[in-house]
This record gives C-alpha cells, structure tokens and sequence, in this order.
C-alpha cells in the first residue's frame, strides 16, 4: 500500500528518470547549500581532482582575473641598459595633433631612456607634410615614415604615382614607408570596403613593384604587417588561444586568404626584391614559431624584423626567444605600437632585462623574464636599428 507522502516521492523520483532519459543525465540530488533548484551535475575526474559545480562555473572567460599569491622579485628597470630606439610607434596612437603633444611624448621618451621613435604617419600627401612639420623639431629623436597611396589602384598610371608620392614624401623628412598591412584585404583594403579577391592590392602585386625599387633606390625600408597572429585563423569558441578581448582580430568566416597564403606572398615579395630591405613587424606574426620564423631569416637577408606588440609571443617562452633572439640579434629590432606610455616602455625593459617571473601581461597567459646578455640588449636596442634605419 503506499501513502499518500509516498506517492508524491515516487512521483518525483519518476520525473527525475523521466527527464534523466529524454534530454540530460540525472541531476543528483540536490545540497542544501545549493537549494531545491540547483541541480548537481555528475562528478567528473580531472587533472586528478573531482570536479564539482560552484560559483565559478558562472564566471564568465572575459571577466577571469586571478589574483595571484606567488610570492616572487618584481624588478623595476626605470631605463633601458642601452639608450633604445622605438622602431614602431603610430602618431595617432600618441594623439599627437598639435607641436605640444610631440613635447610631451619626448618628456616621457626622456624619463624612460628612450632615444628615438620611428613614427608611421600613415598618410601621404599634404597630411603627411603636415605631420612632419610637428616632428621636424626634433630631428634626432623622432623619424617619421609615410604611407602608400591606395587610391585608383586600377589607373594604368598607379605604379607611377605611388611610387613618385613616396619620393616626394623623402623630400619632405619621409625616411621609410609604412607600417603597410595587409591582413588578407589587401594595403588600403578592409572588410568593410574589400574589392573582389582577384582585385585586392596584396604585396607581391606587380602594380607595386615600382614602389619598391624606388625605397631600394632613396636606400629606406619599409614596414610591413602581413597577415596576423595565427589564432586570428582559428575559430572564436572554447579553444581559441588569446583572450576575449582579442576577438575582433578574428578572421574565421571572412573572406580572405589563408594565414598560409598571405605568409607566401610575402616570401615571393623578399624574393622578387632582394635589394629593398623589408621590416617585417610583430615577429612577422610568426613568434608562436621561432624555428620556421628562423628559416625565413636565413633564407632572406634583406629582411628585418620588429618585436612590436609580441611581448605575449616573446614572455610565454622564454628560453626558446632568448635563444632565437641571441642568434638572430641583427636582424631584430625593439618596437612597441602600444602608445607611449612610461609604464608600457618600461614593462618592456622588466620583459627583455630582468629573470622576473609569473609577469602579468595582455594574455590570459602570464611572461617570464628573458634576461638578455649585453649584447643582445645593445644590438635588439639600438644596434640593429642603426644599421637598418636611414639617415
Ligand atoms: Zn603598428
């Protein structure tokens, strides 16, 4: 015989079957800490612990910040140990718009030992001249790089154009070209206004090779972004390497190249003009890799590299940089392209000086010293630059 109390429990049991069977597994019983409503999900093994529901299955990813306990040296390195030269720098990113703020990025260039900063205008034409004005100033401290016209790239007279812009922007202070990107629209493109893929202005485009004899013939390199950091080329979701506030870099589902293709292009680039030095920036978006980024240097000797906004790629493995960076310290050169705040140069002199660990960054991911001998230091500083740079 069963009671009436017995019956409502039999019932409840069934619906837990019930609901077990048609669409998830059976929810446990409940906890009194997690109340009548809060299912507890099976247990599970992992990395050797059973896995328990809580308060942080709710956290979102983007909003994950742990606090750390470890308890390590946190090295303060005010000034590089060779004045250093800034191989990356955007005016825009510096809001420099009036002679004041050149003043005030100097002050700061001052208080973190900072010779130079090479400054990518990114214009042509009369904006151009007007920006040189602002840095014409100070002639040692800041050199400052034009763009590429973009404009009518189809006219039959764009090879010639381009290229007479840039030697009038020489005329006027222009000591390089760039930064040029192309993350798979090609230079001047992006996805908001892309041309058809067989009409885009990609780097090794024969309408460009005039523009690149002349910078070999005026002796100035150019920058250049090609594609970017392969996690771009992998799907948002659970498995996706950086973090959430990356994600409007993502490329999955646009229409572009493959990260395979645009790297391609700019091997038949450097190939096709051996006498023009190419600058290739963010560790030419190959820092996740040293030993083929490697093989393109060796292949190569017209091409350089700039470090800028890769102290993620550099800080996560930092024995296996160390090791490329000291082989390859002529050919790489420090760049930031984060602004030009004392604070940001100087995390960079803790990154590539000190053997500080567990260093927080702008990944989920935490860095780790480098320690860099001497003569890394002076060649990554400012020897490479001097060697590349034009006068
Ligand atoms: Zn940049």
């Amino acid at each position: 015989m069963i009671v009436p109390s017995q019956a409502r429990c039999l019932a409840s049991v069934l619906t837990i079957l019930l609901i077990g069977c048609s669409t998830q597994p059976a929810p446990q019983q409940a906890t009194k800490t997690e109340g009548q409503n809060t299912p507890k999900k099976p247990q599970e093994l992992k990395y050797g612990i059973d896995v328990q529901p809580g308060p942080m299955d709710s956290i979102l990813l983007k909003d994950y910040a742990p606090a750390s306990s470890l308890v390590v040296p946190e090295t303060k390195v005010p000034k590089p140990k060779y004045p250093a030269i800034d191989v990356h720098t955007h005016s825009y990113m510096s809001n420099v718009k009036a002679a004041e703020d050149v003043d005030r990025w100097l002050k700061v260039m001052d208080e973190v030992g900072l010779e130079k900063s090479v400054v990518f205008t990114g214009a042509t034409g009369p904006e151009f001249d007007r920006q040189a004005e602002l840095f014409a100033k100070y002639p040692q401290r800041f050199q400052v790089w034009c763009s590429i016209d973009t404009k009518d790239i189809d006219a039959p007279d764009y090879p010639q154009r381009a290229a007479a812009e840039i030697e009038r922007c020489y005329r006027k202070g222009a000591r390089g070209i760039g930064e040029l990107s192309d993350k798979g629209f090609g230079l001047g493109g992006s996805e908001k206004k892309a041309l058809p893929r067989d009409k885009r202005l990609h780097i090794d485009d024969p309408r460009l090779d005039l523009v690149w004899k002349k910078i070999a013939e005026l002796k100035i390199p150019a920058n250049i972004h090609i594609a970017d950091h392969p996690s771009c080329w992998k799907p948002l979701g659970p498995n996706q390497e950086r973090t959430p506030d990356f994600q409007h870099f993502n490329m999955t589902g646009k229409d572009v190249p493959s990260y395979e293709e645009l790297l391609a292009s700019r091997d038949r680039l450097v190939a096709k003009h051996p006498a023009t030095t190419f600058i290739f920036c963010h560790l030419s978006n190959q820092g996740n890799d040293t030993a083929t980024l490697a093989k393109f240097l060796d292949a190569h000797k017209n091409v350089y590299l700039d470090f800028s906004a890769r102290d993620y790629e550099l800080g996560r493995q930092p024995r296996t940089a160390r090791k490329f960076m000291d082989k390859y310290k002529d050919r790489l050169m420090f760049g930031t392209d984060m602004g030009s705040e004392a604070h940001m140069y100087q995390g960079w002199w803790r990154l590539l000086e000190t053997g500080d660990e567990f260093i927080p960054g702008r990944q989920w991911w935490r860095y780790y010293g480098l320690e860099l001998p001497a003569s890394t230091l002076e060649a990554v500083y400012r020897g490479t630059a001097l060697k590349v740079l034009a006068r």
